[in-house]
């Protein structure tokens, strides 16, 4: 590790020079925060779970024509990727409501939507990620009219694709987040997927019981992440072998 460049660092991630020019490695920490980096933890094995199923995610995104930045995984917690361009916007999809919106519209937290729904919020830690309007985002020039139509279809493919597969297995996709980044070919700028997608940043809901399988777990105490999201992780058959054991360890 200490042999790579350090680009940047985020709450649960690092980013390291890659191999390649264009290429990054993304390397999964065990660290959780919620509310704005107020409550903060170390979750053994976290890291391990969320680059594994970033990378099944991505993965099949990626299989069906959705475009992200995700080229292969390293190791237990490492990813290489394109190196994008972050657009500053966080983009949520929900399904039903849930967390803020329920909050901000005094609803019932899993009651559906008539539609899935999509909003946007400025990527700010110090403002809390406020959320935005599209006015705000094109005068701000953050992205075009063009790059919101293409977001809003990358975002909607992504929702299909998410709810279809937890569906799969016996889960409801409630709401996500996803950002999104640029790739320059030349004069020729593509967008994709980038970050991750994990239950990080995804509410997800057992089916037949509710219980929550996500970071909401973490964020109003209701038990054990790393056993959540490796259930969500055995369902998917991306269980990693050993997730909390990953330190060396030394053999005689
Ligand atoms: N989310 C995220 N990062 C953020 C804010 C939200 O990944 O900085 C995800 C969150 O996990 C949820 C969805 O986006 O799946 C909608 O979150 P919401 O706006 O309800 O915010 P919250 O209640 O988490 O503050």
């Amino acid at each position: 590790m200490a042999r790579r460049k350090k680009i940047y660092e985020g709450k649960a991630k690092i980013l390291y020079e890659g191999p390649q020019p264009g290429t990054l490695v993304q390397y999964f920490k065990d660290d959780a925060t919620a509310f704005n980096a107020e409550k903060k933890a170390t979750i053994e094995g976290k890291g391990v779970l969320n680059n594994r199923l970033s990378e099944f995610f991505m993965t099949g995104l990626n299989q069906i024509g959705v475009p992200t930045h995700f080229i292969e995984r390293i190791n237990m917690r490492e990813q290489l990727i394109r190196a994008v361009e972050i657009i500053p916007l966080e983009v949520i999809v929900r399904n039903y409501a849930a967390g803020s919106m329920a909050k901000r519209l005094g609803m019932e937290e899993g009651q559906q939507l008539p539609r899935p729904i999509i909003e946007f919020s400025y990527k700010d830690d110090a403002l809390g990620d406020p959320l935005v309007p599209e006015e705000y985002i094109i005068a701000f020039g953050w992205a075009s009219q063009q790059d919101l139509d293409d977001i809003v279809a990358l975002a909607l493919r992504v929702n299909d694709f998410m709810a279809g597969v937890m569906y799969g297995v016996g889960i409801k996709l409630i709401d996500f987040k996803i950002e999104i980044g640029r790739i320059y070919d030349g004069d020729f700028m593509r967008l994709v997927v980038a970050d991750e997608i994990s239950p990080d940043s995804c509410r997800l809901w057992d089916i037949k019981t509710g219980q929550k399988l996500d970071k909401d777990v973490f964020r109003r105490d209701l038990g054990n992440l790393t056993d959540a999201y490796t259930e969500v992780a055995r369902r998917l058959g991306v269980m990693p072998a050993n997730v909390t054991n990953t330190k060396p360890t030394l053999i005689n």
